[in-house]
């Protein structure tokens, strides 16, 4: 049989799932496997709130994931040209070049919300705003130390997190605990830190149910941080947090945390996109009018196709996604039916600072929840296996 080229764009959670679940599903299919990343590793992108807190490595370099049998190419994808099955990718020195293929797998993902230049603050969005985030925390520590008024002691010593999703919440979670470590180092008052979580709506994790929004909440409380409800940040400036509702919270640093955005760069792709900006494909991941090119993970719309639902940008759907996207593959090559979409179970699973988690599960209807020690150890096993980690 004649080896044909794979070509994987993408080393985030569904480009590394849907390589390895390739090379373990297309045994007898002579395939030569490439993957083309902007990056020369993989980003634990779900860890960032823990370099924001610490300095801890959250970079895989690519030969410790793939050691044999996958080639990679380093540049950014900027073009597909999918009549004439090739694509164009710039390499690090700035030069273009084509590469053909037949079988491609579009996993570029999502960038993280940012707000305006004018709004301040600084939104964690990749490594080095972490770096910068932990920096600013341990200056102001360091500051607050020598400083003798009571009220820019306590402005120093204060923190925000705007935007009260999962990724909100486990970075006020882990800020309050690694601040209030330090402060203690420091011979500064534990007590005396405060982080404070934004939330626009009427309560935490509206994902699922409010009795495990009060339980995210009463650890967060416990830990230190205090939940503004139905507050929206609108800017920071001057040492100030300005709120909607004109109100103004002293702080010391403002940590934007905004959800995610279809990767722009998709525009240029010369893909179908849908009016948000994904990758408009089938229920078998095939992109819409085009052969051999298929896309997962936060940049393709996924549907479930008996209930409509979309899948979230999360990257345990984007795992699922990518070992069915491995069979529909096989099958398209040979022929045969391929398998569908099918939404995962709702499941979460949530970081409270080093020492706690918290994962919620619905199943027949039924909700199960596990806090603690146990919920940051399923945490830590989520982490990992979706970074291949073993
Ligand atoms: C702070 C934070 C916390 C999160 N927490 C959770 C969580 O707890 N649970 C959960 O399920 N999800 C979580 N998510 C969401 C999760 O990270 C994403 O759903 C997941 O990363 C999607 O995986 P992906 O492979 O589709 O895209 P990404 O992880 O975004 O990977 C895309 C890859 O494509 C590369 N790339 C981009 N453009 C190009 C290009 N033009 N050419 C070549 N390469 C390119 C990038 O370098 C990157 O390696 C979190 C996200 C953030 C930001």
């Amino acid at each position: 049989m004649k080896e044909r080229t794979c070509i994987i764009i993408g080393g985030g959670y569904a480009g590394i799932n849907a390589i390895n679940a390739i090379r373990k599903t297309t045994h007898g299919i002579p395939l030569r496997v490439i993957l083309i990343d902007k990056q020369p590793y993989h980003l634990r992108k779900v860890l960032l709130f823990k370099s924001a807190a610490e300095d801890v490595t959250i970079t895989i370099p690519w030969s410790e994931i793939f050691s044999e049998g996958v080639s990679f190419l380093q540049g950014a994808v900027t073009m597909i040209k999918s009549q004439e099955k090739q694509l164009q990718y710039e390499d690090t020195e700035g030069i273009l070049h084509d590469i053909s293929y037949d079988i491609l797998v579009v996993a570029v993902g999502s960038v993280i919300r940012q707000p305006s230049s004018e709004q301040g603050g600084m939104a964690l969005t990749d490594l080095h705003t972490a770096a910068s985030i932990r920096q600013r925390w341990q200056e102001n520590l360091l500051a607050a130390v020598k400083e003798t008024d009571k009220i820019e002691r306590q402005r120093l010593l204060t923190a925000a997190v705007a935007g009260a999703g999962i990724s909100g919440i486990e970075t006020s979670a882990e800020l309050a605990y690694v601040m209030r470590q330090e402060a203690a180092a420091l011979q500064l008052d534990p007590a005396d830190i405060r982080i404070f979580l934004i939330n626009a709506q009427d309560r935490l994790f509206p994902e699922g149910p409010a009795k495990v929004g009060r339980k995210l909440e009463r650890v967060l409380t416990r830990n230190g941080v205090t939940v503004l409800h139905r507050c929206k940040a609108v800017q920071e400036k001057d040492g100030l947090l300005l709120l909607a509702d004109g109100k103004a919270i002293p702080i010391g640093l403002c940590i934007w945390t905004l959800g995610l955005l279809p990767n722009p760069e998709l525009r240029s792709f010369g893909l179908p996109l849908t009016p948000d900006g994904q990758i408009a494909v089938d229920a078998s991941y095939r992109v819409k009018g085009t052969q051999g090119i298929y896309s997962i993970g936060d940049c393709a719309h996924i549907t479930d196709p008996v209930s409509g639902r979309a899948d979230r940008m999360t990257c345990k759907e984007a795992i699922p996604q990518a070992n069915r996207l491995a069979k529909v593959i096989v099958a398209d090559l040979s022929n045969r039916p391929a398998p569908a979409h099918q939404a995962y179970m709702e499941l979460f699973c949530i970081g409270l600072g080093p020492e706690q988690g918290l994962v919620w599960a619905r199943q027949w209807g039924l909700d199960f929840v596990l806090t603690g020690k146990l919920g940051l150890k399923i945490r830590k096993f989520t982490w990992d296996s979706a970074s291949l980690v073993q």
